[in-house]
């Protein structure tokens, strides 16, 4: 029955919501294995045994938002917040591209302080030191018109979780000011302007259910992302959501899975929650599908700071340790991290 469902997802990459909520609710071991043949099979195709990496910059972690699950939202009463000088972001780019990154992701948290000029001097500046290099940007809802100034700046890739589909299920999370038609209307936004465009969820976030990820599934097929973000909900300790359990390992492996299956040329990363539950989360998540990993190069000095849930790995190590470690994990499983933007196969 279930490996009927993904054979058909395989063919017409279109499910209807029951036979999702079937997909997911009576998943095995067994059809995770079928499933994971399946997607290591496309995304051999298209990316053979290559694993792409972006360096990520988290370059502020003041918001205004007040996420429910996020470590770093307004009210979280101990987070120490920090900005990176424009100095220190390019410094940052400095180092990632002696260790052969291509791809730099500026994320961070919804900071006023950062001007729309100021963003897009940062961009310029990034695009004409290292012209070979693709910039990513990961900071919230913006205007139309930011998000095109940013576009024209020289920014080539955003991304922007979508974090559940389900309208009921976005209003758990979020406080009543964030909408889930505003979030997805940015990110057609951002694909209309010409951005490779990146949405994602977390897995086993407080109150996700088979139908919630039903939704996901069919949102991100509507909108033909060029990325997909997912990993497990960690709780952090100072948020509503403290005590809720996390996502798990299995879950999140099934999804990526589905994904490469149903859209088999996205970008896909084995994510840092991933491994952060798992020591080998993320070698299992490039096993699954996955074909992008995004090790971190803020300064070791902020790293501890950028604290979206507990225990988030990978913040005690210099950019070029983050860089090694992960190359020998790929070259255990027989991949390979390559110096390259990464592009989407057919964005040019
Ligand atoms: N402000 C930016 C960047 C958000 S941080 C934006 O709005 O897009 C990047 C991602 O981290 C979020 O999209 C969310 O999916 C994830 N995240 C936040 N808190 C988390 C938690 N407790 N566990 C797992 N992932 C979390």
């Amino acid at each position: 029955m279930n490996r009927a469902l993904i054979d058909k997802l395989e063919e017409t990459s279109h499910l209807t919501k029951e036979e999702w909520i079937t997909l997911i609710e009576r998943r095995s071991q067994d059809t995770a294995e079928y499933l994971f043949g399946k997607a290591r099979k496309w995304q051999k195709k298209y990316y053979g045994n290559k694993v792409y990496t972006r360096g990520l910059i988290e370059f502020t972690n003041y918001c205004k938002n007040d996420c429910y699950y996020c470590g770093i939202r307004r009210s979280s009463p101990n987070a120490q917040r920090y900005r990176l000088t424009r100095e220190q972001i390019m410094e940052c780019c400095r180092e990632g591209y002696e260790l052969g990154f291509r791809t730099f992701v500026l994320q961070g948290g919804e900071d006023g302080w950062f001007s729309q000029r100021t963003l897009e001097e940062v961009v310029r500046s990034i695009k004409e030191n290292f012209p070979d290099c693709a910039i990513t940007l990961s900071i919230g809802e913006r205007s139309y018109e930011s998000y095109e100034g940013l576009f024209q700046a020289g920014a080539d890739r955003y991304l922007l979780r979508h974090e559940t589909a389900d309208p009921k299920h976005y209003r758990k999370l979020h406080p009543s000011e964030l909408s889930l038609r505003q979030r997805k209307d940015c990110l057609y936004q951002l694909k209309k302007i010409g951005y490779q465009t990146g949405t994602g969820f977390m897995v086993g976030s407080p109150g996700q259910t088979a139908q919630c990820l039903a939704e996901d599934m069919i949102f991100i097929r509507e909108l033909e992302p060029h990325m997909v973000g997912i990993g497990p909900f960690v709780p952090h300790h100072e948020t509503p959501f403290a005590q809720e359990p996390g996502g798990t390992v299995e879950l999140t492996l099934f999804m990526i899975g589905l994904l490469r299956v149903m859209l088999p040329k996205l970008l896909l990363p084995a994510t840092t929650a991933l491994g952060t539950i798992d020591p080998l989360g993320r070698e299992k998540g490039i096993q699954a599908g996955a074909n992008v990993v995004m090790p971190n190069l803020s300064p070791v000095s902020v790293r501890k700071k950028y604290e979206l849930y507990d225990n988030k790995i990978c913040t005690g190590d210099e950019a070029a340790e983050c860089r090694m470690c992960l190359n020998q994990r790929m070259k255990n499983i027989g991949y390979e991290l390559v110096v390259d933007r990464g592009d989407f196969p057919d964005h040019l």
